[in-house]
């Protein structure tokens, strides 16, 4: 049976965003499994933007030894809100890139 363990980094760095240049925040770290590299995650705060959001990433397979992009999958998470409530975009990245799938979900502020 494998053997996982997460890096948790509680070090907030801040990077500039790809899409705009705008500075943003982001917590990442990886996650191993049996002592080599699986898998990476970020949190990320979109700050310095028009909107706001949170944005959780996590990218499986293709690090480390098994340095192979094409294995890599993605799942992220988004939540931004919006007026009177907030939405969510949750969504997955398959075969290196090649198949996009994402869903939306706007929720109702209790
Ligand atoms: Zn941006």
């Amino acid at each position: 049976m494998a053997a996982y363990g997460i890096d948790f980094n509680d070090e907030v760095k801040s990077f500039r965003c790809p899409h705009c240049g705008e500075e943003s925040m982001t917590v990442w770290g990886w996650v191993f499994k049996d002592n080599a590299a699986h898998a990476a995650y970020f949190a990320n705060l979109m700050t310095g933007h028009q909107e706001i959001s949170a944005r959780l990433t996590i990218s499986i397979g293709g690090w480390g030894e098994e340095g192979n992009l094409a294995k890599r999958k993605w799942v992220f998470i988004e939540a931004r809100p919006i007026a009177g409530s907030y939405e969510m975009t949750l969504g997955f990245v398959l075969d290196g890139g090649q198949s996009r799938v994402t869903a939306r979900s706007r929720f109702a502020r209790r």
